[in-house]
């Protein structure tokens, strides 16, 4: 597969919101970013500022596009608040492993959730590589489409920022 990664690359939550809603991403790419003040945002920043007070590199953002929590010597680290999508959570920090790794930076990752007193480790095989790829494809074709994706329901909808939006 010719894959062009300059031209698909994009930022974290896109790859996050691909999983989780395509409707969602859409809406998200087009401006309508309702989640910044929610709660469990904030709450997932405290988190991860008290939880882990003795790492060293915090909040790095590389090229405008994925920040990463927590940079360590071997690792790079997500803190959730929670599992519900851990799905999502995944694929984000792989996505995050893909792009270091494209930069010549070779880590694992890991993701915690600090309320639950979990962690999930997270490598990035050649499979995982392919499905990032197919992903980034995917995320073109949702954002190039006139309209945003039809509503689907999905058990976490009541969750969503956009719940309103879809459903009010
Ligand atoms: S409310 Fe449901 S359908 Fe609407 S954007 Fe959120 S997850 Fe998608």
């Amino acid at each position: 597969m010719n894959f062009d990664f300059e031209a698909l690359r994009t930022n974290g939550i896109k790859i996050n919101y691909l999983y989780v809603c395509e409707r969602k991403l859409w809406l998200f790419d087009r401006g309508v970013q309702m989640e910044s003040n929610s709660d469990k945002v904030i709450l997932g920043k405290l988190l991860g500022e008290y939880s882990y007070p003795r790492e060293e590199t915090k909040e790095v953002l590389i090229d405008n596009l994925i920040k990463i929590d927590i940079v360590a010597e071997q690792e790079i680290r997500e803190v959730k608040y929670s599992d519900r999508l851990s799905y999502a959570h995944k694929m984000q920090l792989l996505y995050y492993l893909y792009y270091l790794k494209k930069l010549g930076i070779e880590k694992k990752g890991v993701i915690n959730y600090p309320k639950m007193r979990k962690k999930e480790t997270v490598e990035l095989t050649p499979e995982a590589e392919r499905e990032i790829e197919m992903a980034l494809i995917k995320i073109k074709e949702v954002l190039n489409m006139e309209k945003p994706p039809s509503v689907i329901k999905k058990p976490y909808c009541t969750k969503c920022a956009y719940y309103e939006f879809c459903f009010g």
